[in-house]
C-alpha cells in the first residue's frame, strides 16, 4: 500500500493532538482530509512526512516505516506544506535544480519547463522568492513536490493564496497526478474541491478520524441523500457543527 497509517499518536507534551488514526490510501487515490481549525490534520501530514516523529503507531510509505526506513520512505513521499518557506537567494529554477539533485531526478531542465508551464510560473525562472506574491511562492513549493515521481502526495491547503485560475490549475494537477498513479492526501478547507476531485473523504475531529468512506458511503451512514446534499452538510452533522452553523 501506498500510504498505510497504523494506530498513529501524536502528542505534544502531554496533550495529544493525533490519536489511534489507521487508514490506507492506495495508488490512484485522492483522499481529502477535512476537519476542523485544531482537529489535527498538519499534525497528522507532518507525521506522515517524517516531519514530526509518531509517539506512537507506524507509517508506512510503499512498505517502509518513516522512523524505522526513513530515507526509502522519504524518497517515495513529496509534501507540499501550507506555509511557503523558500531559500531567499535561490530563484524558482535553482529551486527545482536542487531538489533534483537531491533526489537524483534526471532531465530536469525540461521537467521544470513543463511543470512551471503547467503551474503559471513560466517567466519567473529567474526571480527571487521576495519577488514572487504568495500564491507564486505557494506554486514553488508544489513545483518543488512534484519535480520528482513521488508516489505518495501530502498536500497541506494546496490552494491557500491561489486565485481562481490557479485553483482551477491546481486542481487538474492533482487530479492528473491521481490519474498517473500517485497516492494523495490532501488537507483542505475549501469542502466544494474535496468533493469535487477527492475519491474518498476522511474527517477528524478533536485528533481523531469520525468518519471515513466515499461521499455517497458517507452521505448513506448519515441516511442523507446523497443527490441534493452536500460534503458541508455531512461535515457539520459529523462534526457536531450542524445546529451552531444555521
Ligand atoms: P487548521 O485547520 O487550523 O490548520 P489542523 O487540523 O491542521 O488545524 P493542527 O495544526 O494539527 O490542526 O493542530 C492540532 C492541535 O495540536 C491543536 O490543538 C494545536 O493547538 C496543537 N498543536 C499544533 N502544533 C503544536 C505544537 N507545536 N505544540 C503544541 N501544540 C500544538
Amino acid at each position: 500500500m501506498a500510504i498505510s497509517v497504523e494506530h498513529l499518536r501524536r502528542q505534544y507534551g502531554s496533550f495529544t493532538a493525533v490519536d489511534d488514526m489507521s487508514f490506507e490510501v492506495g495508488g490512484g487515490e485522492i483522499v481529502g482530509l477535512i476537519g476542523p481549525n485544531g482537529a489535527g490534520k498538519t499534525t497528522t501530514l507532518r507525521s506522515l512526512a517524517g516531519i514530526l516523529r509518531p509517539t506512537a503507531g507506524h507509517v508506512r510509505i510503499d512498505g517502509y516505516d518513516i522512523v524505522e526506513h526513513a530515507i526509502e520512505a522519504k524518497r517515495r513521499l513529496a509534501f507540499m506544506p501550507d506555509e511557503p518557506h523558500l531559500f531567499e537567494y535561490l530563484t524558482v529554477l535553482e529551486h527545482l535544480r536542487l531538489t533534483a539533485r537531491l533526489y537524483a531526478v534526471h532531465d530536469i531542465d525540461h521537467r521544470a519547463k513543463v511543470l512551471l508551464d503547467e503551474l503559471e510560473l513560466s517567466g519567473k525562472e529567474h526571480a527571487l522568492p521576495g519577488e514572487l506574491s504568495r500564491g507564486m511562492r505557494q506554486k514553488v513549493v508544489i513545483a518543488c513536490g512534484l519535480v520528482r515521481e513521488a508516489t505518495a502526495l501530502l498536500f497541506d491547503e494546496p490552494l491557500t493564496g491561489l486565485d481562481p485560475i490557479g485553483i482551477r490549475k491546481m486542481r487538474e494537477t492533482i487530479v492528473a497526478r491521481g490519474r498517473a498513479g500517485a497516492a494523495i492526501l490532501l488537507s483542505s478547507h475549501l469542502l466544494h474541491l474535496v468533493e469535487e476531485i477527492c475519491t474518498r473523504i476522511i474527517i477528524m475531529d478533536g485528533g481523531r478520524i469520525v468518519a471515513d468512506g466515499t461521499f455517497a458511503e458517507l452521505a448513506a451512514h448519515l441516511e442523507i441523500a446523497a443527490a441534493g446534499s452536500s460534503l458541508e452538510q455531512i461535515f457539520m452533522r459529523v462534526t457536531g457543527r450542524e445546529t451552531s452553523a444555521r
